[in-house]
């Protein structure tokens, strides 16, 4: 059986090294001396809190947790998109200071060799680094894309070849280039940052604050359960029956057993939602919601396209517990709302469902 590590948060160093130890990870690196390269979301200059990349704790909880077990030959790795400075990305996300304090050499790969890979669909041209590693590790963030739907762990690869062959990907449509990359560079652990994903845009600017991380071996089985958080539907990610397909990993989650570490906690200092989340949550009445729960609900109300909106009022938190709500209410804390979505907290997945 599967298994996916999920922890609630805010400290992303913390729940890092909690997953990595649940997960005992130290047991499936190969040898003492594996190259372990770590590649986070760097996807261009911003600090973690916009949405778009990495949060440097994620790393240094990697790091940390690795070199207290005895692994010392850890790099990072990241080429940011298109037009943007790997190096500025670097320092901007705060991953400059990480790799600075625990003495880790960083790599842009739009500056590393290549090497070019068969894959089913066809020759890929792939940084050594990333490809040479003997343990990759993906440390992406759950976030939305104007074009794929959804970015996470499969999308995150894309930081592993040279911006040549990434035009080539627009040119391919996106879909059958990211399955078959997936498919010839096999993470071998990923850690998922959801702690604050944009909602529709890979480069960030609309964060929503989830306060998540969840992690595993199987980052098309990772993927498929950001797709469940997220209300997507695994068709909406073209690539991802293709990636199972051509053996990347595990789409289906029947046979996957959810570990969570800890319970969502409520976010007393919930940011004051802005730009297109303020617009989608006018009708929400919150009081101490926990972050995931209200992240669930402000994809499922991006997702309904208003729909959600038009039913009614709509009530989530723990300060509801015990109300009679007249409208609709999200998580087990509001089940005495006229219509209640279950869970604790409820996917977005589940909340379209009342549609
Ligand atoms: S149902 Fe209540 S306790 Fe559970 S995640 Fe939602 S707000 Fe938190």
């Amino acid at each position: 059986m599967k298994k996916i590590y999920e922890v609630f948060g805010t400290d992303a160093f913390s729940m890092t090294v909690s997953l990595l130890e649940s997960a005992e990870v130290e047991k499936i690196i190969p040898k003492k001396d594996a190259v372990i390269a770590l590649k986070p979301n760097l996807i261009h200059d911003d600090i973690p809190e916009n949405g778009a990349v990495t949060h440097p704790g994620v790393v240094a909880g990697c790091v940390d947790y690795l070199k207290k077990r005895g692994f010392h030959n850890i790099e990072v790795v990241e080429s940011s998109w298109v037009g943007a400075n790997t190096q500025r990305s670097f320092v901007r996300s705060g991953m400059k200071k990480v790799c600075e304090d625990y003495g880790i050499p960083f790599y842009d790969l739009k500056k590393d060799a290549t090497v070019v890979v068969e894959t089913p669909f066809r020759p890929i041209r792939v940084c050594k680094r990333a490809y040479d590693a003997d343990f990759l590790m993906d440390l992406p963030v759950l976030k939305g894309h104007c074009q794929t739907r959804m970015t996470c762990a499969l999308k995150n690869l894309k930081g592993c070849i040279p911006d040549q062959e990434k035009r080539q990907f627009h040119s391919d449509g996106l879909t059958k280039p990211i399955a078959a990359l997936a498919a010839v560079l096999h993470p071998d652990f990923t850690i998922v940052d959801s702690i604050c994903g944009d909602l529709n845009f890979e480069e960030g600017g609309n964060p929503v604050q989830t306060n998540r991380m969840y992690a595993g071996c199987d980052a098309v089985n990772l993927d498929a359960y950001g797709c469940r958080l997220m209300g997507l539907s695994i068709s909406d990610v073209g690539y991802l029956p293709l990636a199972a397909q051509w053996g990347a990993g595990e789409l289906s989650l029947e046979d996957t057993e959810i570990i969570r570490l800890n319970e969502p906690v409520d976010s007393r200092e919930y940011p004051k939602p802005t730009g297109k989340v303020a617009a989608l949550t006018r009708r929400v009445h919150q009081n101490q919601a926990c972050s995931a729960c209200y992240a669930s609900l402000v994809r499922a109300l991006y997702l309904s396209q208003g729909k959600l909106a038009d039913r009614g009022d709509i009530f989530i938190g723990q300060g509801f517990k015990g109300k009679a709500l007249d409208g609709i209410g999200i998580g087990r804390c509001c089940e005495n709302a006229t219509v209640c979505v279950k869970g604790c907290p409820p996917t977005a997945e589940e909340i379209l469902n009342l549609l």
